[in-house]
């Protein structure tokens, strides 16, 4: 219980450090809502449907829309 508290507050640091650093350097950094990622096309907004990890491409059946799984938030 103690040790996940911890963990929690260390990850916690990091988003912080994180986001300081991006901000310095210029870089976009933005949390993201682990539920439904990849599963929405971002040009239309069709569901696609869950995928697993090994699929690294957003493709729309709608739309034909590609596009990498990390854009496809
Ligand atoms: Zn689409």
């Amino acid at each position: 219980m103690f040790s996940k508290h911890c963990l929690d507050a260390t990850f916690g640091q990091f988003v912080t450090i994180l986001k300081w650093v991006a901000w310095k350097r210029d870089v976009f950094v933005s949390e993201v809502d682990k539920n439904f990622t990849s599963q929405i096309c971002p040009n239309c907004g069709f569901y696609t449907g869950k995928k697993t990890l090994d699929v690294r491409e957003h493709s729309c059946r709608r739309c034909g829309y590609k596009t990498h799984t990390d854009v496809a938030l």
